[in-house]
């Protein structure tokens, strides 16, 4: 499959690595939308939020659990904002579902 985010799983294009378990990877974004711009993303190849069901919902209860200690670890002592773009409407970009952790000064209170 020809999946960008699968390809940085494996190791095929450099990233830049913030954590890795079994389930999940996590990489600073390439086009940082603020100070802090992680990507966390599931080792499993699902599309979208819109993917998730009864079947595979585990790894994304596991990738949430760990998101206090990746934010922790990255000084987000202020808050953080979590964000998934899901489809065309919400413009997203990879096909590969990703949750985008932003922090590191106040953001915008509007989300859309
Ligand atoms: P989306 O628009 O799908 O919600 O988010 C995709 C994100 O992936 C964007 O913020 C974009 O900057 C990031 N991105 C796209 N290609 C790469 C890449 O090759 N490396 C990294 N680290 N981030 C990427
Ligand atoms: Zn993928």
């Amino acid at each position: 499959m020809d999946c960008l985010f699968c390809k940085i799983i494996k190791g095929e294009i450099p990233s830049n690595k913030v954590y890795e378990d079994e389930l999940i990877y996590a990489f600073r974004d390439i086009n940082p939308q603020a100070p802090i711009h992680v990507l966390i993303i599931p080792k499993t190849h699902i599309a979208s939020a819109d993917e998730v069901n009864s079947e595979n919902s585990a790894v994304i209860a596991h990738l949430f659990a760990k998101i206090p200690a990746i934010a922790k670890e990255q000084g987000l002592t202020g808050g953080y904002r979590i964000v998934t773009n899901c489809g065309d409407d919400a413009c997203q970009s990879v096909h590969h579902l990703h949750f985008h952790l932003l922090g590191g000064r106040k953001l915008s209170e509007t989300m859309s």
